[in-house]
Order: structure tokens, then sequence, then C-alpha cells
């Protein structure tokens, strides 16, 4: 980096110590934007880049809890409302014990990039806890969400910040954040959280959304060299929402997924993975992967080492940031791995995102290629504005749509700036612009 671009990452490190995911996230954009500063300076002119890497409000509150002993936990709350140009902030929550300030701002500017690109006028935030669901009963799930809610609620709102899942944060958590809303704020305000129960202002489509999304943006990938995932092997982390679906899209367009993983190690099932029975197990027994091994001959569990070992054509990091590094993109890459899709966010290092761009393999980054979620989530919202609600179909087509405009937008931005294929600078350059065109016209704020 160098430049005007450079001294504002340099700021970004002293003014944010020790948040080292947040330096990360930045870097990668603002290295995207000296082409674009170089052929229109104007993009650094009236301190855009420095008011683009500000935070517009940051809220850190405590939150208190007693667990079914007795006991009482004091957890740490998290709301990062980063840019509003677009529309209403809007991004997940995640409940991890890993959560601190400097991961949910990484996730919130990474957001406005990512809403930017959907083009559905919502702009970016995220939030969370350091509260670990793990283990947890319902009721200590449900009591910290109330507390939780208590405090974040005279900071959100359907027009101000619309908050949803992200990690940790399913549909159990949706349901009791939102209880406590309409209970603090006596109305009805379906629109103040995506992610919703089908049967009280969900929308079909959102479970699924961002692990579909992922599979079709590989899709799109592969169509641009003429080819498709028709018996691809693929291999995927995490065992949540994002991998599950993943897995689901990819089985229906005739891929073969053949991995998924938890904190407790990664699952080979060459025979192709049992969705059913995956899903029993996370989805109705909130269980480990080890209890679909237990239920599956042939599946093997493998407890050390990395899902990134096994030698498989496509590669869909569906678990958390940083989860696959240079060593493991090497090891990809050797075995014939030529594309990568990413379902969570930032789930590759700065080492494997360059070890995949010098080898030239199809790599979408993260922003793009999970955009599916957050617009199912602008779809929603949409749903409960006409108070209306639209059939799997209808919704699944929208995604699609959405995911092949996402797509193309990140193509053409690449070949504007003669970087053809490059996804990384594609969704950066065409996030920025649709932002950073908003806030000239709104002028300094
Ligand atoms: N947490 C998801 C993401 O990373 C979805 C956010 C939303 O639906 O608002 O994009």
């Amino acid at each position: 980096m160098q430049g005007v671009v450079e001294k504002v990452y340099e700021r970004v490190v002293d003014r944010n110590r020790g948040e080292a995911e947040f330096h990360q996230a930045v870097r990668e954009v603002l290295e995207s934007l000296e082409p674009v500063i170089t052929k229109h300076p104007s993009y650094a002119e009236g301190a855009l880049l420095e008011r683009l890497v500000e935070p517009e409000r940051q809220i850190i509150f405590r939150v208190p809890w007693v667990d079914d002993a007795g006991e009482v936990h004091v957890q740490r709350g998290f709301r990062i409302e980063f840019n509003s140009a677009l529309g209403p902030y809007k991004g997940g929550l995640r409940f991890h014990p890993s959560v601190n300030a400097g991961i949910i701002k990484f996730l919130g500017f990474e957001q406005i990039f990512k809403n930017a690109l959907t083009a559905q006028g919502i702009g970016g935030g995220k939030g969370g806890s350091d509260f670990d669901p793990h283990g947890r009963s319902d009721a200590e799930v449900m009591r910290f969400c109330q507390s939780f809610m208590t405090e974040l609620a005279r900071h959100i709102g359907p027009s101000t910040d619309v908050p949803a899942g992200d990690i940790g944060v399913g549909g159990r958590e949706i349901g009791y954040l939102f209880g406590q809303y309409k209970r603090l704020r006596n109305a009805y305000d379906a629109g103040v959280l995506t992610g919703k129960g089908l049967t009280w202002g969900g929308s079909l489509v959102r479970t699924e959304a961002t692990g579909y999304g992922t599979v079709l943006f590989a899709q799109s990938m592969l169509a641009t060299k003429g080819q498709s995932l028709e018996g691809k092997r693929v291999a995927v982390s995490g065992a949540g929402n994002v991998a599950i679906y993943a897995i689901e899209k990819a089985q229906q367009l005739g891929a073969a997924p053949i991995t998924f993983s938890d904190s407790s190690g990664y699952v080979v099932d060459e025979a192709g993975v049992d969705l059913d029975l995956l899903k029993q197990v996370k989805e109705v027994e909130r269980g480990r992967v080890k209890d679909y091994v237990d239920r599956r001959p042939g599946a093997r569990l493998v407890v050390d080492g990395s899902v990134w070992d096994v030698p498989v054509d496509v590669a869909l990091p569906c678990a958390t940031q940083n989860e696959l590094d240079g060593a493991a993109a090497a090891t990809l890459l050797r075995g014939g791995c030529a594309v990568v899709a990413e379902g969570a966010n930032m789930p590759s290092t700065p080492e494997a995102v360059a070890a995949f761009q010098s080898a030239g393999i199809l790599y979408a980054p993260g922003k793009a290629s999970n955009a599916g979620g957050v617009a199912t989530s602008a779809l929603e919202m949409e749903q409960n504005a006409g108070r209306t609600r639209w059939d799997f179909d209808t919704a699944e087509s929208k995604l699609a749509a959405i995911m092949s405009d996402i797509h193309d937008s990140c193509v053409t931005a690449a070949d504007e700036y003669g970087r053809p294929g490059d996804y990384v600078l594609g969704a950066n350059v065409a996030g920025f612009t649709r932002v950073a065109d908003v806030m000239i016209a709104h002028g300094i704020v």
C-alpha cells in the first residue's frame, strides 16, 4: 500500500490497537482501492476513506444474566452501526466466546460492502456477545437474550438498525430477542429483526439462503469457464446453518460434498454426506459431528489435521474467520482444488488468498459469495413492509437473481480495472463505489 490509502490504514491500526481481524479486513479493502483512487482521486477527497473506516456509532454494554443454578454471569454486548449511507444498518448478531470489539468491527466493515453488492438499500452493521450458547439450556439462552435485548432495543428499529443471526444466533435466539423487543416497545415491528420464524414474519428461504447463495456463486464462477458443479468433489467446513445448506444446494446441482466439521474435528464421508442425518444431529439434537459418525457406517471423524487436507475440486469454507491459512491453501491446490467460494466471513487468511490468486483459480471472497443470507433478510424486510408472504420458489428465484447480479458486478468491476477474474478486487470496488457515491451525495456526515 502507498500514499493516501496507506495513511488511512496506519491510522486505523493506531486507533484500533490489537484489533487484528479489523485491521485485516480494512487492509484487504484498501489494497483493492488503490487503482480506484488513482483513476478517480475525488474518492479520496472530503476524508471519505477516513469516514468509511470509522463506525458511525459503537455501542458496548453489560449483559448480566442468571444461569439455572442461580449464578450470575456478566457478558459483554456489542452493536457496531458502521455505515448507513445506503439504508438502515443491517447485519447479524454473533454469540461466541471469541467475540470482542475487533471481531464485530471486522464483521461490520465487511457487511458495508456485502450489503452494497446486494443493491437492496441496506447499510452495514454487526453485533453480538461473548456469550457461549453451547451446553446452555433453552431457559438460560432465553434469559440471556432478554437481558441483551433490554439494552439493544433502544438502539434498533425497522428504519434504523435491523439485526439478524450469525454464529450462535439462529431461530431460537431470534425468537427470544423478538419477544423481548415487542414487550419493551409495545409494538409488533416485524421488520426490526430478520431470520424470524415462518409463522411470525419470517421469510421462506432465509434459513437456506447463505449456503444456497454460496453454491450459486461458485456455479456462476464455473460458468465463466464453461464448466459446472456436476460431478465435482466438494469439501465444506463447518456444520452450522451455512454449511448444511451449502451441502444441500451442492447436492441439488449434482456435486458430491464429502466433508463438514466443527470444533471437535472434521468428518469425511466418501459416500457423500447424508443430509437428513446431518440435519437431525445439528438442527434437531444440537449435537456434535461425532454423533453423525456414530450413526453412519463408512464416515470417519478426524480430530487432528484440517478439513482442507482432503483432496477435492471445490472448497467451501463455511465455518469462521481465518480457518483456512496459507499452508491449507497450498494443500488444497496440490490436491487439485480449482474453486473456492467462501460461505463464512473472511475464512481465508491473506496468505491463503494470495496463494489462490497466484495459482489463478476461481476464488470468491465471502462478502460476495455469502451475501445471499443478508440479501434474503432484505427480502424478509420487504415482505414485512408489504405485510405479505412469498412462496419458496418466488423467494428462491429472487435470491438466485441477486447472486447472479453480484457475480456479474464483480466481473465487470474487475474487468474495468484490468484484472479479469479477480473477484476480490471486483467485490471491493463494486461495493465501495456504490457506498462512496452516496456518501458524497449526503455531504460530510
Ligand atoms: N450474519 C449474516 C452475514 O454475515 C446475515 C446478516 C443478516 O441477515 O442481516 O451476512
